[in-house]
């Protein structure tokens, strides 16, 4: 999505270890404009696919997980970010490792907004090793769920996420691919997808 890829090239700050920070537009203060936009474009995206909800993770998913549910018509569950882990079986309870906090933390769904007749896009902000969607995808399918797809607003493509789910069969539509960045000079590549 070029609107993406050229407010990336603007505002994001390349940061060392591999991290892009955006937080003038998506992680903290939120470009409401530029997520309507990307809502209607994963709208276009997943045109044919029988989606009837939406599942994201706290708290940077929220925003653009919400925004873009106005294009599909349905309800967005989030994921919560957990101190315990449930004991009581009235959750789905997962543990993700952080990629921007380097620990582990447990995440809990309820029972009562997910279960087997859901047709489930996980979106999120952005795609790394991978392992915030491993978790959302393991909550959706131990719900006896459907994952229809995989809606991120920006991937990085040097890092192994995207074409691990890729190889294992997964649909996902990523807005912008960063190929690669450079902490050094700030420059950036994009993966050019059209
Ligand atoms: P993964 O689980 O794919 O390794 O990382 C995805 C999660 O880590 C996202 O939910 C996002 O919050 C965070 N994340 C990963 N890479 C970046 C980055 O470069 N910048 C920011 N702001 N967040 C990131």
């Amino acid at each position: 999505m070029k609107l993406l890829e050229e407010r990336i090239a603007r505002d994001g700050v390349v940061k060392a270890e591999g991290v892009l920070k955006v937080d003038s537009f998506l992680n903290h203060q939120m470009d409401i404009d530029l997520f309507n936009e990307m809502g209607a474009e994963f709208k276009r995206l997943f045109a044919d696919a029988p989606i009837n909800k939406i599942l994201t993770i706290e708290a940077s998913g929220i925003g653009i997980a919400a925004i873009a549910a106005q294009h599909f018509g349905v309800p967005v569950v989030f994921a919560k970010k957990s101190q315990s882990i449930n004991l009581d079986g009235d959750m789905y309870s997962t543990r993700i490792q952080s990629f921007t906090h380097g620990k582990v933390f447990n995440v809990i769904v309820s029972k009562k907004f997910i279960g087997p007749d859901d047709r489930v896009l996980i979106i999120d902000d952005f795609l790394a090793n991978g392992c915030a969607l491993d978790g959302l995808i393991e909550i959706v399918e131990s719900a006896g769920a459907a994952v229809e797809g995989i809606g991120i607003a920006i991937e990085k493509g040097f890092q192994p996420g995207g074409k691990n789910l890729r190889e294992r069969g997964y649909r996902l539509e990523s807005l912008a691919i960063v190929e690669s960045m450079d902490p050094g000079t700030g420059t950036l590549t994009f993966r050019d997808q059209w």
